[in-house]
């Protein structure tokens, strides 16, 4: 396959209205080179060309590891290693679900990280259906004995990917409460906005002391079929086979690298992305793009000469099952200053916002002006960072900048089997490279401190 050469970037850009040549005037040459630069997709292509997809704890992520600790390596960074922590370790079985009557057929499933085991002969209930997790959180204990609970909602695509948000808990939260309530296993509406037959697999979270039952969702159109089944008025019966396993406490590591800074005084900033990924596909967009984002505005700063401020990546090497690797992270180095902290773990798009959690306005008015030429305006938000860098805001109160991307196609993607590095559009993550340059160039050497604005942190999620 031939890599995608500038020209090629340059084609893309111009069919895209926002990369229009005309939109670009403004920009600086620091600029210009990021978008003019493919390491980031580079990075991306080999991690899922190379190493595919990378369930925290499981052997698949150490391969990533040791395939980032090279690249990284390779690419001129210093203190490279990996840090190693112990997490609990689940991995997909057997995953099949069919409508036994009123008119059988199949349905497209994936099992929720988390979700306990069928067995191989698999169970079979009639489904107890829920408009909402409102209504699911309502059921009274026992009341769904020996049912499998159905639960829908209507997520929709939106630029902040506010959807998710309200979509989300059906996925979070929608299994313990069917358990709670006696239910034999769960089905959900995939927590995804395409209208293709991929499930959307995700983590799920049940409460100490509540049973695992089994819990899959179902592609968005399965759902549909499904509700205009339970439309019809007679008992809707299924069977599920799902067999996932925990494999008890794995090794799992964060990989760190650093630019280190000309003043070894001053708190570094630390840049994050998660190495581990959903099973079902390589993960391109969640998240090797982010990887590849941070390590190629890293890479170019550390390009332009050294830095005042120590740069510090954190490829965390466990966050979709759970944030162990950002949690290793915060535990070990909690107790010490952190200027800022930043994530890119939304996908590859383009960056049309950006938020701060910044005390000082003069260099948020910097950073605003200087991004601006990229065509992104600054928000109302308070920045919270993502769940790699949530534990190092909590102990460290850094200073936090959010470069929002654009989320309207991420749902479609979103832990199916689709997240493919087709997905990722060169012209759009090298804009993406090019607003992590700007925004680390400035901080980095940013004469005076960088301190955590009034907002409180209580508000990240
Ligand atoms: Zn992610
Ligand atoms: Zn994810």
């Amino acid at each position: 396959m031939i890599r995608h050469t500038a020209l090629a970037a340059l084609l893309l850009a111009t069919a895209a209205p926002a990369f229009a040549q005309a939109d670009m005037r403004n920009l600086t040459p620091m600029q210009q080179e990021a978008m003019d630069d493919n390491l980031a997709y580079a990075i991306t292509e080999g991690l899922v060309t190379e190493v595919g997809h990378r369930m925290a704890g499981t052997e698949d992520e150490a391969r990533a590891r040791a395939w980032a600790e090279k690249k990284l390596t390779e690419l001129g960074f210093a203190n490279v290693r990996i840090e190693t922590y112990r997490m609990p370790t689940w991995v997909r079985g057997k995953e099949t679900a069919e409508v036994l009557s009123p008119a059988p057929q199949d349905m497209h499933i994936a099992a929720l990280g988390t979700s306990g085991s069928t067995g191989d002969a698999g169970i079979e209930g009639e489904i107890a259906y829920f408009p909402s997790l409102s209504r699911l959180m309502a059921a009274p204990a026992g009341s769904l004995t020996g049912k499998i609970a159905f639960v829908t909602h209507d997520m929709r695509a939106t630029q902040d990917g506010s959807g998710y948000g309200f979509a989300g808990p059906v996925r979070w939260r929608g299994p313990n409460f069917a358990a709670r309530a006696g239910a034999s296993a769960i089905v959900i509406r995939s927590v995804g906005t395409d209208h293709h037959r991929n499930p959307h697999t995700g983590g799920t979270t049940f409460d100490e002391g509540v049973k695992h039952i089994p819990a899959g969702a179902i592609s968005n159109p399965d759902a549909d079929t499904l509700e205009r089944l339970v439309a019809l008025g007679r008992p809707v019966r299924m069977k599920l086979v799902l067999t996932p396993k925990d494999l008890g406490m794995r090794e799992s590591g964060n990989v760190i690298a650093e630019v280190p800074g000309a003043d070894p005084g001053l708190p570094p900033i630390v840049i994050a992305c998660h190495l581990d990924s959903w099973d079902l596909s390589p993960s391109a967009i969640d998240d090797a793009a982010g990887c590849g984002i941070i390590t190629a505005a890293a890479k170019r700063v550390m390009a332009m000469g050294q830095p005042r401020r120590t740069i510090r990546l954190l490829w965390a090497g466990a966050e979709e099952v759970g944030g162990f690797g950002g949690e290793a992270y915060g535990k070990k180095y909690g107790d010490q200053p952190h200027a800022l902290a930043m994530e890119s773990d939304f996908g590859a798009d383009r960056v049309w916002k950006v938020d701060f959690n910044l005390a000082d306005e003069a260099l948020k008015e910097e950073m605003t002006l200087a991004l601006a030429p990229l065509g992104i305006e600054r928000g109302d938000a308070s920045a919270h960072g993502g769940t790699d860098v949530d534990a190092i805001i909590a102990a460290a109160k850094p200073a936090v900048i959010d470069l929002a991307q654009d989320g309207t196609r991420y749902f479609d993607l979103h832990h199916t089997p689709d997240d493919t590095l087709d997905k990722v559009d060169p012209a759009q993550i090298a804009q993406n490279v090019a607003a992590w340059t700007t925004v680390l160039q400035i901080a980095a050497n940013h004469d005076g401190a960088i301190v955590a604005g009034e907002e409180s942190h209580a508000e990240g999620q």
